[in-house]
């Protein structure tokens, strides 16, 4: 029976995961063994809806100290300046897989000519407002909304609760283990200490210390998939005239695709490319050249992406960049992060500390099958668009291998974006829904056959749909004005019973 837990690594892979099982099993020992030396990725700020009610619901961290401590802004979703249309949004509420009452066929069908402000979030990003205001004035703060976070703010935090809640945080860097027939048994620290326990989870990052290196679990690339490898990045302190836009966006690059995240001080940028279309010199002068507020000379990030076949292997389980990496392109990394230390405690807790084989094995079943939902979901980004001919993007639309989603597409094709084309996604555990995979068939014009050619009568309701949105909208609040809000000594949140 498990009793004592190791975690190797204080990203912040490694801190949720501690967290996530001192929360909610808290009779086990639980430290993290980090080095201060190699330290954190520093990179991965922008989130999805998973992460606050992780935050906020699983791990009970309060509010009001979380926005003290790691000053997070809110994201409403992903605006795309990409494929023909030029621009279009992907909220996390429901815009094209709803349905307006008095229309016959979904809203996805009304999208062709203008696909914008559908919803009310995707007004809301529209006008660059964050929430809706309430009568009173103040933020009506709703459900639909991530953060955009500093990961270095968010280590903080994190390692700050994780001490509250009774984790021991150890400096040492390791260099090797032992193993028995269990699994491994101890780690050994460069200095000589060894640190015994009989569970393992790592969250070393890109490093992968004990499930790539001791364990040799073999790795999957996604390189059919997904073509790039590296990303420049850079950023700038914000001036004041400056808007703090309420979403992340993901622009088109010639080789690539460039991000733009908004934190209120500070605006960071990264430009994800191949290293096969273009070299660092130029990925870099072309993101200088399009940036010219970044002040330094930008870095340069390597990365591969891909799963580790296993990522639970005999006591050893593998969460965060230690078990598989894609590009930040839906900012999926913190999602699964937070999903997969949800599902390993449940496996934990639901074999009372005693796993079988045939429960790490499902969970094996269960990961691998959310990694190759995110790969083909972001090759599905690439294969769909058609603004650009550079060789980066030819390659893109001729070789992007989307095989594991070739049923969903097909029956798109034919019948276009209604809610049926769910029952031909495959996979239940997917996080972005048949909502994902219609903003991008929708927002990048994908061809489909059985059109919907709506009547005068239906044009003007939809319209009239939009507009009210719209106005509600253009009433919102920003994001600046949201904070100093949230920031009053007044401020209550529903949730929380005052401090
Ligand atoms: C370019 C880029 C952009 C990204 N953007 C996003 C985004 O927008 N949203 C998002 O969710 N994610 C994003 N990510 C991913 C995100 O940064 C990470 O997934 C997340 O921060 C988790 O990192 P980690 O904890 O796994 O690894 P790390 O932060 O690298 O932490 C590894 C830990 O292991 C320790 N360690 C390693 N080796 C040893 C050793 N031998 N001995 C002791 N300690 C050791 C380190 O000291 C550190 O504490 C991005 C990643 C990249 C590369």
């Amino acid at each position: 029976m498990i009793q004592d837990v190791l975690v190797l690594g204080a990203g912040s892979a490694g801190l949720i995961a501690a967290l996530s099982v001192k929360r909610k099993i808290p009779q086990l020992n639980v430290r993290i063994v980090r080095s201060p030396d190699i330290g954190v990725i520093g990179v991965g700020e922008g989130t999805t809806p998973n992460f606050p009610r992780h935050i906020f619901d699983y791990l009970g961290i309060s509010r009001k100290h979380f926005y003290e401590l790691a000053e997070p802004t809110w994201k409403l979703g992903i605006r795309f300046l990409w494929g023909e249309r030029g621009r279009f949004d992907y909220t996390f509420a429901p815009q094209l897989d709803a349905h307006w009452s008095d229309l016959p066929r979904p809203n996805g069908f009304y999208c062709d000519e203008e696909f914008s402000s559908v919803d009310i979030t995707s007004a809301l990003m529209r006008q660059d407002k964050a929430f809706p205001r309430q009568p009173s004035g103040a933020p009506d703060i709703q459900a639909w909304h991530a953060f955009h976070i500093e990961n270095a703010k968010f280590v903080e935090i994190l390692e700050v609760v994780a001490r509250e809640a009774g984790v021991e945080v150890i400096d040492g860097r390791v260099t090797g283990a032992d193993r028995g027939p269990q699994g491994i048994t101890a780690v050994h620290l460069e200095d000589g200490r060894k640190l015994e326990a009989d569970f393992f989870i790592d969250a070393s990052g890109f490093r992968s210390e004990l499930l790539g290196k001791v364990l040799e679990e073999p790795f999957e690339s996604f390189d059919k998939t997904l073509f790039c490898d590296r990303a420049v990045v850079g950023g700038w302190e914000r001036s004041e005239s400056e808007p703090i836009l309420p979403y992340t966006t993901a622009e088109q690059m010639d080789a690539g695709w460039s991000w733009q995240i908004e934190h209120e001080h500070h605006v960071n940028r990264g430009y994800v490319y191949s290293s096969q279309a273009i070299s660092d010199d130029e990925a870099a002068a072309e993101f200088k050249r399009k940036n010219p507020k970044v002040p330094e000379a930008p870095r340069i990030v390597k990365f591969r992406s891909g799963c580790y076949k296993r990522l639970w292997v005999d006591n050893v389980i593998a969460v965060g960049n230690s078990g598989g990496f894609v590009e930040p392109l839906e900012a999926t990394a913190l999602m699964v992060v937070c999903s997969h230390c949800q599902t390993f405690v449940d496996f934990l807790l639901h074999s009372e500390l005693d796993p079988t084989p045939s429960m790490r094995d499902l969970y094996n079943e269960l990961v691998s099958q959310g990694w190759h939902d995110i790969r083909d979901f972001l090759g599905l980004h690439y294969k769909l668009n058609t603004a650009l001919d550079t060789p980066f993007w030819k390659h893109c639309r001729a070789d992007t291998d989307l095989s594991g989603i070739g049923a969903l597409l097909e029956f798109y094709e034919e019948n276009g974006p209604t809610g049926f084309c769910r029952y031909r996604m495959g996979s239940s555990q997917n996080d972005f829904g048949i909502e994902g995979y219609f903003v991008m068939l929708v927002g990048n014009r994908a061809p489909y056959r059985k059109r919907h050619a709506a009547s005068p009568q239906e044009k003007a309701i939809w319209e009239a749909h939009r507009q009210a949105n719209t106005n509600k909208a253009k009433q919102g609040i920003d994001v600046k004005e949201a904070l100093y809000y949230v920031r009053h000594p007044g401020w209550q949140w529903n949730a929380e019973k005052p401090a």
